[in-house]
Protein backbone atom coordinates (compact mmCIF):
# COMPACT_ATOMS: atom_id res chain seq x y z
CA UNK A 1 0.00 0.00 0.00
CA UNK A 2 1.38 3.12 -0.42
CA UNK A 3 2.66 5.58 1.94
CA UNK A 4 3.63 2.47 3.92
CA UNK A 5 6.68 1.69 4.69
CA UNK A 6 9.79 0.62 7.31
CA UNK A 7 12.93 1.96 6.57
CA UNK A 8 15.20 -0.17 8.57
CA UNK A 9 19.16 0.30 10.22
CA UNK A 10 19.92 3.97 9.12
CA UNK A 11 21.06 6.71 10.54
CA UNK A 12 19.25 9.61 10.43
CA UNK A 13 19.77 13.78 10.29
CA UNK A 14 17.39 15.31 11.69
CA UNK A 15 16.43 19.06 10.90
CA UNK A 16 18.89 20.46 13.15
CA UNK A 17 21.68 19.10 12.31
CA UNK A 18 22.03 16.20 14.34
CA UNK A 19 22.94 12.34 13.50
CA UNK A 20 21.41 9.74 15.95
CA UNK A 21 20.92 6.05 15.10
CA UNK A 22 20.80 3.79 13.46
CA UNK A 23 17.31 4.08 13.42
CA UNK A 24 14.27 2.02 12.30
CA UNK A 25 11.79 4.59 10.61
CA UNK A 26 7.75 3.61 10.42
CA UNK A 27 5.67 5.77 7.89
CA UNK A 28 1.88 4.65 8.07
CA UNK A 29 -0.21 6.63 5.46
CA UNK A 30 2.36 8.63 4.77
CA UNK A 31 3.20 9.91 8.23
CA UNK A 32 6.01 8.96 10.58
CA UNK A 33 5.32 6.83 12.93
CA UNK A 34 7.83 6.14 15.07
CA UNK A 35 11.11 6.70 15.08
CA UNK A 36 12.98 3.73 16.81
CA UNK A 37 16.58 2.75 17.82
CA UNK A 38 17.50 -0.47 15.30
CA UNK A 39 17.87 -3.88 17.39
CA UNK A 40 20.34 -6.37 15.80
CA UNK A 41 17.40 -8.60 13.30
CA UNK A 42 18.63 -11.84 13.97
CA UNK A 43 15.59 -12.77 16.12
CA UNK A 44 13.22 -10.53 13.20
CA UNK A 45 12.24 -7.95 16.32
CA UNK A 46 12.65 -4.63 14.73
CA UNK A 47 11.51 -2.13 17.51
CA UNK A 48 9.95 0.36 14.66
CA UNK A 49 7.24 -2.04 14.55
CA UNK A 50 5.05 -3.34 17.50
CA UNK A 51 5.62 -6.71 18.61
CA UNK A 52 2.94 -8.98 17.76
CA UNK A 53 1.73 -7.35 14.78
CA UNK A 54 2.97 -9.03 12.19
CA UNK A 55 1.29 -11.76 10.95
CA UNK A 56 3.33 -13.05 7.82
CA UNK A 57 5.99 -12.11 5.67
CA UNK A 58 5.36 -12.52 2.17
CA UNK A 59 6.79 -13.76 -0.48
CA UNK A 60 8.70 -16.83 1.24
CA UNK A 61 8.10 -16.45 5.29
CA UNK A 62 10.91 -16.12 7.06
CA UNK A 63 11.37 -15.74 10.87
CA UNK A 64 12.36 -11.87 10.54
CA UNK A 65 11.93 -8.74 8.73
CA UNK A 66 13.87 -9.43 5.82
CA UNK A 67 14.31 -5.55 4.02
CA UNK A 68 12.86 -5.60 0.35
CA UNK A 69 10.18 -7.87 0.71
CA UNK A 70 6.83 -6.86 2.08
CA UNK A 71 5.09 -7.24 5.44
CA UNK A 72 1.76 -7.96 6.40
CA UNK A 73 1.34 -6.04 9.80
CA UNK A 74 -2.24 -6.67 11.30
CA UNK A 75 -4.59 -4.08 12.52
CA UNK A 76 -4.90 -4.96 16.03
CA UNK A 77 -8.49 -2.95 16.15
CA UNK A 78 -9.98 -5.49 13.57
CA UNK A 79 -7.68 -8.76 14.02
CA UNK A 80 -7.98 -9.88 10.96
CA UNK A 81 -6.25 -10.76 7.68
CA UNK A 82 -8.43 -9.23 5.28
CA UNK A 83 -7.95 -5.99 7.30
CA UNK A 84 -4.49 -6.43 7.16
CA UNK A 85 -1.98 -3.14 6.04
CA UNK A 86 1.22 -3.99 3.70
CA UNK A 87 4.28 -2.26 4.76
CA UNK A 88 7.44 -2.07 2.76
CA UNK A 89 10.77 -2.75 4.58
CA UNK A 90 13.46 -1.43 3.07
CA UNK A 91 17.01 -1.63 4.54
CA UNK A 92 19.02 1.74 4.97
CA UNK A 93 21.94 0.04 6.61
CA UNK A 94 24.97 1.88 6.09
CA UNK A 95 22.72 4.64 4.48
CA UNK A 96 22.07 8.19 6.18
CA UNK A 97 18.20 9.11 5.97
CA UNK A 98 17.66 13.09 5.86
CA UNK A 99 14.45 15.09 5.05
CA UNK A 100 14.01 16.00 1.66
CA UNK A 101 15.78 19.07 0.43
CA UNK A 102 13.11 22.17 -0.66
CA UNK A 103 13.80 24.49 -3.35
CA UNK A 104 12.90 27.43 -2.44
CA UNK A 105 13.23 29.69 -5.50
CA UNK A 106 13.20 28.21 -8.72
CA UNK A 107 11.33 28.58 -12.12
CA UNK A 108 11.36 25.61 -13.30
CA UNK A 109 9.44 25.62 -16.71
CA UNK A 110 12.91 27.39 -17.79
CA UNK A 111 15.03 23.51 -17.60
CA UNK A 112 13.80 23.72 -21.88
CA UNK A 113 15.80 26.64 -21.60
CA UNK A 114 19.24 24.77 -19.63
CA UNK A 115 22.45 26.21 -21.97
CA UNK A 116 20.89 29.01 -23.73
CA UNK A 117 22.27 32.02 -22.43
CA UNK A 118 26.04 31.44 -21.46
CA UNK A 119 28.72 33.78 -21.28
CA UNK A 120 26.64 37.36 -21.19
CA UNK A 121 25.85 39.99 -18.64
CA UNK A 122 22.55 40.45 -16.91
CA UNK A 123 21.25 42.65 -19.20
CA UNK A 124 21.38 40.50 -22.45
CA UNK A 125 20.50 37.73 -20.76
CA UNK A 126 17.22 38.98 -19.99
CA UNK A 127 16.77 40.94 -22.79
CA UNK A 128 18.17 39.46 -25.64
CA UNK A 129 18.32 35.66 -24.71
CA UNK A 130 15.89 34.91 -22.29
CA UNK A 131 12.55 37.29 -22.30
CA UNK A 132 12.41 37.20 -26.20
CA UNK A 133 12.09 33.50 -26.18
CA UNK A 134 9.79 33.48 -23.03
CA UNK A 135 7.41 34.99 -24.89
CA UNK A 136 6.67 32.24 -27.15
CA UNK A 137 6.55 29.52 -25.17
CA UNK A 138 3.25 27.66 -25.29
CA UNK A 139 1.75 25.75 -22.03
CA UNK A 140 2.80 22.59 -23.62
CA UNK A 141 6.16 24.13 -23.54
CA UNK A 142 5.64 25.20 -19.75
CA UNK A 143 4.25 21.18 -18.66
CA UNK A 144 7.55 19.57 -20.54
CA UNK A 145 9.55 22.10 -19.13
CA UNK A 146 8.37 21.61 -15.65
CA UNK A 147 8.56 17.70 -16.03
CA UNK A 148 12.34 17.58 -16.87
CA UNK A 149 12.66 19.77 -14.05
CA UNK A 150 11.06 17.95 -11.27
CA UNK A 151 12.36 14.53 -12.51
CA UNK A 152 15.79 16.38 -11.75
CA UNK A 153 14.66 17.90 -8.53
CA UNK A 154 13.53 14.52 -7.49
CA UNK A 155 16.95 12.71 -8.77
CA UNK A 156 18.64 15.22 -6.53
CA UNK A 157 16.60 14.80 -3.64
CA UNK A 158 14.04 17.54 -3.79
CA UNK A 159 10.78 17.19 -2.24
CA UNK A 160 9.10 20.56 -2.37
CA UNK A 161 9.82 23.72 -4.78
CA UNK A 162 8.83 27.24 -4.84
CA UNK A 163 8.18 28.47 -8.13
CA UNK A 164 7.54 31.78 -10.23
CA UNK A 165 6.67 31.58 -13.38
CA UNK A 166 3.57 32.35 -15.42
CA UNK A 167 1.11 29.45 -17.25
CA UNK A 168 1.66 28.31 -13.51
CA UNK A 169 -1.66 26.14 -14.09
CA UNK A 170 0.40 24.23 -16.03
CA UNK A 171 3.30 23.80 -13.43
CA UNK A 172 0.57 22.55 -10.77
CA UNK A 173 -0.84 20.07 -12.68
CA UNK A 174 2.65 18.66 -13.71
CA UNK A 175 3.22 18.73 -9.93
CA UNK A 176 0.08 16.86 -8.76
CA UNK A 177 0.77 14.17 -11.71
CA UNK A 178 4.42 13.74 -10.12
CA UNK A 179 3.27 13.84 -6.33
CA UNK A 180 5.69 16.60 -5.56
CA UNK A 181 5.02 19.29 -2.61
CA UNK A 182 4.99 22.95 -4.97
CA UNK A 183 4.12 26.54 -3.56
CA UNK A 184 4.01 28.15 -7.03
CA UNK A 185 3.36 31.78 -7.66
CA UNK A 186 2.08 32.71 -10.53
CA UNK A 187 4.19 35.79 -11.93
CA UNK A 188 2.77 39.32 -12.36
CA UNK A 189 4.22 42.33 -14.78
CA UNK A 190 3.19 44.86 -13.39
CA UNK A 191 4.42 47.71 -15.58
CA UNK A 192 1.98 47.14 -18.93
CA UNK A 193 -1.96 48.12 -19.26
CA UNK A 194 -2.82 44.80 -18.53
CA UNK A 195 -1.90 44.16 -14.89
CA UNK A 196 -5.12 44.48 -13.31
CA UNK A 197 -6.92 41.53 -15.45
CA UNK A 198 -3.53 39.59 -14.09
CA UNK A 199 -3.77 40.14 -10.84
CA UNK A 200 -7.60 38.82 -10.96
CA UNK A 201 -6.33 35.37 -13.13
CA UNK A 202 -4.49 35.08 -10.61
CA UNK A 203 -5.92 35.60 -7.45
CA UNK A 204 -8.66 33.00 -9.23
CA UNK A 205 -5.91 30.61 -10.09
CA UNK A 206 -4.10 31.35 -6.26
CA UNK A 207 -7.93 30.41 -4.42
CA UNK A 208 -8.75 27.33 -6.92
CA UNK A 209 -5.55 25.83 -5.92
CA UNK A 210 -5.40 26.20 -2.26
CA UNK A 211 -8.68 24.87 -1.98
CA UNK A 212 -7.38 21.64 -3.89
CA UNK A 213 -7.47 21.73 -7.30
CA UNK A 214 -4.29 20.56 -7.42
CA UNK A 215 -4.31 17.89 -4.54
CA UNK A 216 -3.49 18.47 -1.26
CA UNK A 217 0.19 19.17 -1.80
CA UNK A 218 -0.02 21.91 -4.44
CA UNK A 219 -0.14 25.46 -2.95
CA UNK A 220 -0.34 29.51 -4.42
CA UNK A 221 0.73 32.64 -3.46
CA UNK A 222 0.94 35.92 -5.18
CA UNK A 223 3.79 36.57 -7.05
CA UNK A 224 4.53 40.15 -7.93
CA UNK A 225 7.89 40.04 -10.46
CA UNK A 226 10.11 42.24 -9.02
CA UNK A 227 10.25 45.81 -7.82
CA UNK A 228 11.73 47.03 -11.09
CA UNK A 229 9.08 46.02 -13.20
CA UNK A 230 5.76 46.39 -10.77
CA UNK A 231 4.65 50.13 -10.22
CA UNK A 232 4.32 50.71 -6.75
CA UNK A 233 0.24 50.47 -7.60
CA UNK A 234 0.89 47.22 -8.63
CA UNK A 235 3.16 46.23 -5.36
CA UNK A 236 0.48 47.40 -3.23
CA UNK A 237 -2.46 46.27 -4.94
CA UNK A 238 -0.73 43.04 -4.26
CA UNK A 239 0.14 43.11 -0.86
CA UNK A 240 -3.96 43.98 -0.67
CA UNK A 241 -4.80 41.08 -2.40
CA UNK A 242 -2.30 38.50 -0.74
CA UNK A 243 -3.99 39.80 2.60
CA UNK A 244 -7.39 38.93 1.47
CA UNK A 245 -6.64 35.49 -0.11
CA UNK A 246 -4.85 34.63 3.27
CA UNK A 247 -1.57 34.13 1.25
CA UNK A 248 2.33 35.05 1.03
CA UNK A 249 4.13 36.36 -1.74
CA UNK A 250 6.73 35.38 -3.60
CA UNK A 251 9.32 38.38 -4.69
CA UNK A 252 12.40 38.99 -6.73
CA UNK A 253 14.73 42.14 -5.03
CA UNK A 254 17.51 43.69 -5.35
CA UNK A 255 19.34 40.75 -6.86
CA UNK A 256 22.09 43.40 -8.08
CA UNK A 257 23.34 46.56 -6.75
CA UNK A 258 22.81 48.37 -9.99
CA UNK A 259 19.02 47.73 -9.52
CA UNK A 260 19.26 49.12 -6.18
CA UNK A 261 21.04 52.29 -7.46
CA UNK A 262 18.65 52.48 -10.21
CA UNK A 263 15.64 51.99 -7.80
CA UNK A 264 16.85 55.20 -5.80
CA UNK A 265 17.30 57.44 -8.94
CA UNK A 266 14.18 56.64 -10.22
CA UNK A 267 11.73 56.59 -7.32
CA UNK A 268 14.04 58.12 -4.78
CA UNK A 269 13.65 54.74 -2.34
CA UNK A 270 15.24 51.68 -2.08
CA UNK A 271 13.55 48.36 -3.49
CA UNK A 272 13.62 47.02 0.10
CA UNK A 273 11.74 50.61 1.41
CA UNK A 274 9.40 50.56 -2.14
CA UNK A 275 7.72 46.81 -0.63
CA UNK A 276 7.69 47.76 2.95
CA UNK A 277 5.85 50.92 1.61
CA UNK A 278 3.28 48.57 -0.31
CA UNK A 279 3.02 46.30 2.71
CA UNK A 280 5.13 43.26 1.31
CA UNK A 281 7.15 43.02 4.32
CA UNK A 282 4.36 42.79 6.80
CA UNK A 283 2.93 39.08 5.81
CA UNK A 284 4.42 35.99 4.97
CA UNK A 285 7.05 36.98 2.06
CA UNK A 286 9.85 35.08 0.05
CA UNK A 287 12.06 37.40 -0.89
CA UNK A 288 14.16 35.56 -3.97
CA UNK A 289 17.77 36.80 -3.90
CA UNK A 290 17.92 40.85 -2.10
CA UNK A 291 21.61 39.99 -2.24
CA UNK A 292 22.20 43.68 -2.26
CA UNK A 293 20.11 44.15 0.79
CA UNK A 294 21.47 47.89 2.52
CA UNK A 295 21.91 48.41 6.51
CA UNK A 296 19.38 50.86 6.55
CA UNK A 297 16.89 48.16 5.15
CA UNK A 298 17.39 45.62 7.74
CA UNK A 299 14.82 47.42 10.15
CA UNK A 300 11.98 47.00 7.95
CA UNK A 301 11.93 43.40 7.64
CA UNK A 302 8.99 41.93 8.82
CA UNK A 303 9.31 38.50 11.07
CA UNK A 304 7.74 36.19 8.81
CA UNK A 305 10.27 36.90 5.85
CA UNK A 306 12.91 34.46 4.65
CA UNK A 307 15.52 35.29 1.63
CA UNK A 308 16.44 32.18 -1.11
CA UNK A 309 19.66 32.13 -2.41
CA UNK A 310 20.74 31.23 -5.48
CA UNK A 311 24.75 31.57 -5.55
CA UNK A 312 25.14 30.01 -8.50
CA UNK A 313 23.03 32.68 -10.47
CA UNK A 314 25.42 35.49 -8.92
CA UNK A 315 28.46 34.06 -10.32
CA UNK A 316 27.45 33.15 -13.64
CA UNK A 317 26.04 36.51 -14.13
CA UNK A 318 28.81 38.53 -12.15
CA UNK A 319 26.36 39.82 -10.01
CA UNK A 320 28.66 40.40 -7.18
CA UNK A 321 28.94 38.94 -3.21
CA UNK A 322 26.73 41.64 -2.16
CA UNK A 323 25.97 42.61 1.46
CA UNK A 324 24.12 39.16 2.73
CA UNK A 325 27.01 37.17 4.45
CA UNK A 326 27.85 40.01 6.73
CA UNK A 327 24.21 40.83 7.58
CA UNK A 328 22.90 37.41 7.43
CA UNK A 329 24.54 36.42 11.01
CA UNK A 330 23.07 38.84 13.26
CA UNK A 331 21.04 41.46 10.99
CA UNK A 332 17.68 40.10 11.73
CA UNK A 333 15.06 40.79 14.39
CA UNK A 334 16.32 41.72 17.76
CA UNK A 335 19.90 41.31 16.18
CA UNK A 336 19.45 37.22 15.49
CA UNK A 337 19.63 36.00 12.48
CA UNK A 338 18.34 36.60 9.17
CA UNK A 339 16.10 33.74 7.56
CA UNK A 340 17.81 32.64 4.83
CA UNK A 341 17.00 29.31 2.49
CA UNK A 342 18.43 27.80 -0.82
CA UNK A 343 16.86 28.08 -4.09
CA UNK A 344 18.37 27.27 -7.28
CA UNK A 345 16.74 29.90 -9.76
CA UNK A 346 15.79 28.71 -13.12
CA UNK A 347 18.16 26.35 -14.87
CA UNK A 348 18.67 29.22 -17.53
CA UNK A 349 20.76 30.91 -15.22
CA UNK A 350 21.88 27.89 -12.61
CA UNK A 351 21.93 25.05 -14.83
CA UNK A 352 21.27 22.70 -12.05
CA UNK A 353 18.31 22.48 -10.11
CA UNK A 354 20.62 21.35 -6.99
CA UNK A 355 19.68 23.03 -4.04
CA UNK A 356 22.75 21.11 -2.15
CA UNK A 357 25.15 22.65 -5.04
CA UNK A 358 23.70 25.98 -4.05
CA UNK A 359 23.85 25.54 -0.42
CA UNK A 360 27.72 24.75 -0.94
CA UNK A 361 28.54 27.32 -2.82
CA UNK A 362 26.81 30.30 -0.61
CA UNK A 363 29.14 28.44 2.47
CA UNK A 364 32.01 28.60 0.55
CA UNK A 365 31.77 32.24 -0.71
CA UNK A 366 30.64 33.26 2.34
CA UNK A 367 34.05 32.14 4.49
CA UNK A 368 36.08 33.88 1.35
CA UNK A 369 33.79 37.17 1.50
CA UNK A 370 33.93 37.00 5.63
CA UNK A 371 37.93 36.02 5.33
CA UNK A 372 37.21 33.57 8.11
CA UNK A 373 37.15 29.44 8.07
CA UNK A 374 35.49 28.89 11.27
CA UNK A 375 31.93 30.44 10.23
CA UNK A 376 28.94 29.14 7.79
CA UNK A 377 29.93 25.46 8.97
CA UNK A 378 28.21 22.53 8.05
CA UNK A 379 25.35 22.56 10.69
CA UNK A 380 24.30 26.55 9.24
CA UNK A 381 24.58 25.35 5.59
CA UNK A 382 22.55 22.28 6.57
CA UNK A 383 19.99 24.23 8.56
CA UNK A 384 19.95 26.46 5.43
CA UNK A 385 18.59 23.89 3.41
CA UNK A 386 15.89 22.66 5.76
CA UNK A 387 15.04 26.71 5.54
CA UNK A 388 12.14 26.20 3.24
CA UNK A 389 10.62 23.79 5.46
CA UNK A 390 8.91 26.45 7.51
CA UNK A 391 8.23 28.18 4.30
CA UNK A 392 6.15 25.56 3.07
CA UNK A 393 3.63 25.01 6.13
CA UNK A 394 3.15 21.18 5.35
CA UNK A 395 4.10 19.22 8.41
CA UNK A 396 7.35 18.50 6.19
CA UNK A 397 11.66 18.82 7.30
CA UNK A 398 12.45 16.73 10.21
CA UNK A 399 12.17 12.92 11.11
CA UNK A 400 10.11 12.18 14.46
CA UNK A 401 6.36 11.07 14.52
CA UNK A 402 4.30 12.98 13.23
CA UNK A 403 5.86 14.77 10.18
CA UNK A 404 5.34 13.52 6.17
CA UNK A 405 7.31 10.96 5.15
CA UNK A 406 9.55 13.43 2.98
CA UNK A 407 12.49 11.25 3.29
CA UNK A 408 15.96 10.94 1.59
CA UNK A 409 18.00 7.96 1.40
CA UNK A 410 21.71 9.01 1.07
CA UNK A 411 24.27 6.33 0.63
CA UNK A 412 27.73 7.75 0.30
CA UNK A 413 29.78 4.45 -0.49
CA UNK A 414 30.75 5.81 -3.79
CA UNK A 415 34.36 7.25 -4.59
CA UNK A 416 33.77 10.88 -4.00
CA UNK A 417 31.99 10.53 -0.60
CA UNK A 418 34.45 7.52 0.97
CA UNK A 419 35.36 7.38 3.83
CA UNK A 420 32.67 9.13 6.11
CA UNK A 421 34.54 10.51 9.72
CA UNK A 422 31.18 12.87 9.88
CA UNK A 423 28.45 12.10 7.79
CA UNK A 424 26.99 15.87 7.67
CA UNK A 425 30.66 16.53 5.70
CA UNK A 426 30.14 13.87 3.11
CA UNK A 427 26.65 15.15 2.11
CA UNK A 428 27.83 19.34 2.03
CA UNK A 429 31.11 18.82 1.16
CA UNK A 430 31.30 15.76 -1.59
CA UNK A 431 27.82 14.05 -2.51
CA UNK A 432 25.86 14.38 -5.35
CA UNK A 433 22.82 13.67 -7.01
CA UNK A 434 24.46 9.98 -7.44
CA UNK A 435 24.21 9.74 -3.51
CA UNK A 436 20.88 9.73 -3.47
CA UNK A 437 19.37 6.20 -3.38
CA UNK A 438 15.58 6.64 -2.38
CA UNK A 439 13.28 9.88 -2.18
CA UNK A 440 9.99 9.67 -0.72
CA UNK A 441 7.19 12.15 -0.42
CA UNK A 442 4.54 11.09 1.81
CA UNK A 443 5.66 7.57 2.28
CA UNK A 444 5.43 7.46 -1.58
CA UNK A 445 9.01 6.45 -3.07
CA UNK A 446 9.67 8.77 -6.11
CA UNK A 447 12.94 7.84 -6.63
CA UNK A 448 14.13 4.51 -5.71
CA UNK A 449 17.48 2.47 -5.56
CA UNK A 450 18.75 5.09 -7.93
CA UNK A 451 15.92 5.37 -10.76
CA UNK A 452 13.66 8.46 -10.51
CA UNK A 453 9.86 6.91 -10.98
CA UNK A 454 7.78 9.66 -11.73
CA UNK A 455 6.62 10.44 -15.59
CA UNK A 456 7.30 6.71 -16.46
CA UNK A 457 4.85 6.82 -19.27
CA UNK A 458 6.83 9.62 -21.06
CA UNK A 459 10.28 9.67 -22.25
CA UNK A 460 11.11 13.44 -21.07
CA UNK A 461 14.71 13.55 -23.14
CA UNK A 462 12.53 13.07 -26.34
CA UNK A 463 9.72 15.40 -25.55
CA UNK A 464 12.55 17.94 -24.19
CA UNK A 465 14.93 17.43 -27.68
CA UNK A 466 10.97 18.52 -29.64
CA UNK A 467 9.87 21.59 -27.42
CA UNK A 468 13.99 22.93 -28.27
CA UNK A 469 13.34 22.24 -31.82
CA UNK A 470 10.66 23.80 -31.99
CA UNK A 471 11.48 26.93 -30.17
CA UNK A 472 14.37 27.56 -32.21
CA UNK A 473 12.54 26.92 -35.27
CA UNK A 474 9.97 29.64 -34.16
CA UNK A 475 12.78 31.88 -33.08
CA UNK A 476 13.03 35.05 -30.58
CA UNK A 477 9.93 36.75 -30.46
CA UNK A 478 8.94 39.87 -28.83
CA UNK A 479 9.87 40.38 -24.76
CA UNK A 480 7.34 40.69 -22.68
CA UNK A 481 9.19 43.74 -20.61
CA UNK A 482 12.56 45.70 -20.73
CA UNK A 483 14.72 44.81 -18.10
ZN1 LIG B 1 14.38 34.05 -10.11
Amino acid sequence: MPGNVLLLNGRILRRDGTIQGPCDILVESGVIKSVTPSVPSASGATSGVTPGTIIGVIPGATSGITPGVTLLQNDPGIGTQAHARTIEAVDCQGCLVSPGLVNLHTHSPMAIFRGIAEDVNVEDWFNVRIWPFESSLTPEDIRIGSMLAISEMLDCGVTAFFDHYFLSEEIAGVAMEAGMRADIAPTIFGMGPRWQESLDEASLLIERANQGAYGNRVRMRMGPHAPYTCTQDVLEACAKRAGELGVGVHIHVSETEKQVHDSIAQYGKTPFERLHEAGLLDIPCIIAHGIWILEQELELLGPDLVFAVAPKTYLKLASGFGNLYRFQLSGGPASGMLQVGIGTDGAASSNTLNPLEQARLYGLLAKNYLADATVYGLKMVWNMLMEGHSALGQNTGDIASGFEADLVVWDFRTPHTWPVYDPLAALIYSAGAGNVRDVLIGGEFKKKAGKVRVFEDTCVFDEAERVKSRLLARGAGRARVKY
